[in-house]
């Protein structure tokens, strides 16, 4: 999800926030005395100077304060304890108040001639506090503004708002281990090297090997980056330095390259460390996206190269980071000496889910019920995160319900809320989608291993992928391959419709799952029929030009219409032959289709030597002399 969405209403606070301050400055400046009297008095009143005589005659007075130009007074009759109404009055000039104080004085009048009205009080306060306020109001705006652009803390004041320390989240010992973070082989296995690097760098640096810099996590979220990485720091009992790189993306030009510049400073001090960046791709996007520049975002990333490039490896920092688009990522980051290893973190499959499970119901209570691999069959596409969440809400259900240990229906409930009924849906399969996924995905592997005569795929899997795949078939690593015969062409076409084919075979139904495939396709027998000279109908002629040589796939048609519509009944007359074929394929090895399918339903994962043990045994039961196919 893009993370953009918090930062609504940019610019709006600062605004308001300098109006009020100038406004209350400006009260302050003209009406001090207006201002005293509203904070420190119940409120006031004028009256003539006759109702003060008369107030005078009537001892009505408890306290009088005289200035030059007026008298104020409050009267006896408020209660104990408060001051009551401010009463004032004009002084008559010219006239003596010896008689009035006199009187005053005989009825124990308190009086004095402290000035109320333009005395030190509200010179105090229109001159000296106000100011003060203004300056404090000041201060809490540009902390705001700084915070709002992930700045660090304090009145730091102006000067200090570029060079304010990173958000950085720092733990000198995040006592996570790789016991807590389950399944994930493949990735810990990657890993295992820069533990022991940071363990004993020196090790490495003795036969003058080149240390890792950093490795960059691939995954979706909540497939457990972030944990792994700091399983790594836990592991190897150093430092774990983390920042988000989508916090740089609020921050003025220029602070989020100070920042990174700090981030490196304080590791390189506690060296050995690990420095964990995630969400690299708010930083990291291509520079030449099509979205235009950005200049903070790439000042940001400039700076995040250059410490990259700059730091020595020797004395043990490594960069780890983590993104679930590694597609858009900067070719710069992923160069050589940089990001140059890559560890995907893929969504767990059956096995890796229940390990899951096991990890986060270690310190619960379960109840003797439970079936924990039945629940890792039922979420198939959870990804860790989820599956902590669910046992998380089982228990609370647990508690809710005055239970003391949870249960296999607390465990299923919570499944419904925490997965099934939310956006989760999509990467969760139900039971009969699983089946279809499962037989599509074969459908490819096994139409590309009877075509080919080997081993053509080297994992199927059904557990959803983060591209947003639901499952897909991992084809072999060819050798480079510069040249294609028509005849590997036609194969790859009938694998690629192999998927649709096997939907229609088995359970006589279209999905939308075969869409990527279907465009696929397409591209290609354009390309065999526009650009290879590969039908015969067309023959030789070349009916699309290349638009830029450097940006790939970009055609355009260079030819009558007449051609292009020749040329299109071309494509699909050809589409439509591989798919015929493809279905005979699996309709010649239907049961064969039945007995992966099935497999693959159970296992979730299998790998191209499972496909070939499944093919070859069948293979093998036929009577001698006999070919599956042709
Ligand atoms: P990411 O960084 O990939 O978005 P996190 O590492 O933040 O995901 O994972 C969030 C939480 O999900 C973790 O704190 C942990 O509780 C749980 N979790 C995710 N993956 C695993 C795993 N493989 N094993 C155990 N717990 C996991
Ligand atoms: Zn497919």
């Amino acid at each position: 999800m893009p993370n953009n969405n918090k930062k609504n209403g940019k610019g709006g606070f600062p605004m308001i926030g300098l109006i009020v301050i100038a406004v209350l400055f400006f009260l302050g400046m003209l009406s001090g005395n207006l201002l005293y009297k509203t904070f420190f008095s119940a409120g006031e009143e004028e009256v003539s100077y006759n109702t003060f005589l008369t107030a005078v005659s009537d001892d009505a007075i408890r306290k009088a304060e005289i200035s030059d130009t007026q008298i104020s007074y409050f009267l006896r009759t408020e209660e104990e304890g408060k001051e009551g109404l401010l009463y004032y009055t004009n002084r008559l000039p010219d006239v003596d108040l010896t008689g009035v104080t006199r009187t005053m004085q005989k009825n124990g009048v308190e009086f004095s001639a402290a000035p109320v009205e333009d005395g030190s009080s509200s010179f105090l306060f229109g001159w000296i506090i106000l100011p003060l306020l203004f300056f404090a109001g000041l201060m809490l705006l540009m902390r705001i503004v700084a915070n709002r652009s992930g700045g660090g803390g304090g009145f730091g004041g102006i000067g200090s708002i570029g060079k304010s320390k990173a958000k950085v989240y720092m733990e000198k010992e995040t006592g996570v281990t790789f016991r807590d973070v389950a399944g994930q082989d493949e990735a810990k296995e990657s890993l295992v090297e820069i533990i022991d690097f940071l363990h004993n760098p020196k090790k490495y640096t003795a036969i003058g090997a080149k240390l890792p810099k950093g490795a960059l996590l691939v995954g979706s979220p909540g497939t457990g980056k972030t944990l792994l990485a700091k399983a790594v720091a836990g592991e190897a009992h150093v430092p774990f330095f983390s920042i988000s790189g989508s916090d740089f993306v609020e921050m003025f030009v220029g602070v989020g390259a100070s920042r990174v510049r700090d981030l490196f400073k304080e590791a390189a001090k506690v060296a050995p460390a690990i420095i964990f960046i995630d969400e690299i791709d708010a930083v990291g996007r291509s520079r030449d996206s099509k979205f235009g520049g950005n200049d903070e975002r790439e000042q940001t990333l400039n700076q995040l190269l250059a410490e990259i490039d700059g730091f020595d490896s020797s004395n043990g920092v490594v960069i780890l980071a983590a993104t679930n688009r590694p597609e858009i990522l900067d070719k710069a980051l992923l160069r050589a000496g940089r990001f140059d290893r890559r560890i995907i973190v893929d969504r767990p499959n059956l096995e890796g889910r229940y390990q899951t499970l096991l990890v986060h119901t270690r310190k619960i209570h379960l109840a003797e019920d439970v079936d924990l691999k039945k629940i890792a069959q039922a979420t198939a596409g959870a990804v860790g995160a989820d599956l902590a969440n669910l046992v998380n809400e089982a228990a609370l259900r647990a508690v809710r319900l005055g239970r003391r240990a949870v249960s296999q229906e607390d465990l299923l409930v919570s499944f419904e809320t925490v997965i099934a009924g939310t956006e989760k849906k999509g990467t969760v399969l139900t039971d009969i989608e699983k089946r279809i996924v499962s037989y599509h995905e074969v459908g490819h592997a096994l139409v590309a291993a009877m075509k080919k005569h080997s081993q053509p795929v080297s994992k199927i899997t059904i557990v959803p992928h983060t591209s947003g795949a639901l499952g897909y078939t991992m084809q072999m690593p060819e050798e480079e391959k510069f040249l294609n015969s028509k005849e590997e062409l036609l194969i790859e076409l009938q694998t690629l419709l192999g998927g649709r084919a096997a939907e229609q075979v088995v359970f006589g139904i279209q999905t939308t799952g075969a869409a990527n495939d279907i465009q696929r396709a397409t591209e290609l027998a354009r390309k065999m029929v526009t650009q290879y000279g590969m039908s015969d109908k067309i023959g030789l002629m070349a009916l699309a030009t290349a638009q830029n040589e450097y940006l790939e796939g970009k055609t355009y048609m260079d030819c009558a219409q007449t051609t292009a519509d020749d040329a299109d009944n071309e494509v699909r007359a050809l589409l439509n032959t591989c798919y015929d074929g493809a279905k005979q394929v699996l309709l010649d090895n239907r049961s064969l289709l039945d007995e992966i399918a099935l497999y693959l339903l159970e296992k979730e994962t299998i790998t191209g030597d499972d496909l070939m043990a499944f093919v070859n045994a069948d293979t093998n039961r036929l009577p001698a002399g006999e070919e599956t196919e042709d």
